[in-house]
């Protein structure tokens, strides 16, 4: 048995069809792994715990919980979408929250799991928003506030980002390798595995003459994609499989 591993489905009411490929995947390949990690950037946004009523997030939140209840361990690390996402969010699709980064053991393996964010020391203006959003007093504050004005404000920072985004040079939103490294030596593992870039692919690199594999997962835009992970070693898959 395999564990799995996706992240930035970026699930909303806009794009019906990959909330009913990520249900589909839930009640298909998920149900035969060891473990589901998902890496963060599920919900294109997360307004906080308080919008579980939402009739889409209800509809996945209840998918992941069958998914528990069929026990299969469920383990959900945020993204910077919806790193909002917390202890009720947790207890309704019966998952366990990781930080970020995690180490955990796979196959008898340590594996490093992150979102990806913080790899992307380049781009120096959104690891300071980063730094800013992710403080306790701006998540209390923020959380504070009523549901409809924060998803009003997240609208708002999404589209200033998006016009950033396309000002931005491609490279800078790409990890920076000495980021990479630094995370691979400081925890001492062999292998890493994360979102966030879009990029999918296998990146073989030694550390301190050791060889490494970082592993980069899709996103889920144009069709659904996953890492399974077992003693043999790590594949990228595509969900629903390609066509042969
Ligand atoms: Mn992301």
């Amino acid at each position: 048995m395999a564990s799995l591993f996706i992240s930035d489905l970026h699930l909303c009411p806009s794009r019906p069809q990959i909330g009913r490929l990520f249900l589909d995947f839930l009640a298909g390949p998920a149900r035969q792994a060891e473990a589901l990690y998902v890496l963060g950037d599920l919900f294109e946004y997360w307004a906080g715990d308080d919008d579980l009523d939402d009739p889409f997030n209800a509809k996945i939140c209840a998918g992941l919980q069958r998914l528990s209840q069929s026990d299969v361990p469920l383990f959900f690390m945020a993204g910077n979408r919806d790193f909002l996402a917390g202890d009720g969010f947790a207890s309704k699709a019966g998952l366990t929250l990781l930080p970020d980064p995690a180490l955990v053991e796979i196959a008898g393996a340590s594996v490093l799991l992150m979102h990806g964010d913080t790899l992307c020391t380049d781009d120096d203006a959104y690891q300071m928003f980063r730094t800013e959003v992710r403080s306790p007093e701006w998540r209390k504050s923020f959380l504070a506030l009523p549901l409809d004005q924060r998803k009003a404000k997240i609208e708002a920072l999404r589209q200033e980002s998006e016009a950033q985004k396309r000002a931005k040079p491609a490279e800078i939103m790409d990890v920076n390798p000495a980021a990479v490294l630094q995370v691979l030596t400081s925890h001492r593992c062999t292998r890493l595995i994360h979102g966030h870039t879009h990029r999918p692919a296998l990146h073989r690199l030694a550390v301190a003459g050791e060889a490494c594999e970082r592993w980069v997962l899709p996103d889920w835009y144009e069709r659904g994609g996953y890492l399974a992970c077992d003693a043999s070693g790590c594949r990228l898959l595509e969900w629903p499989p390609a066509a042969v």
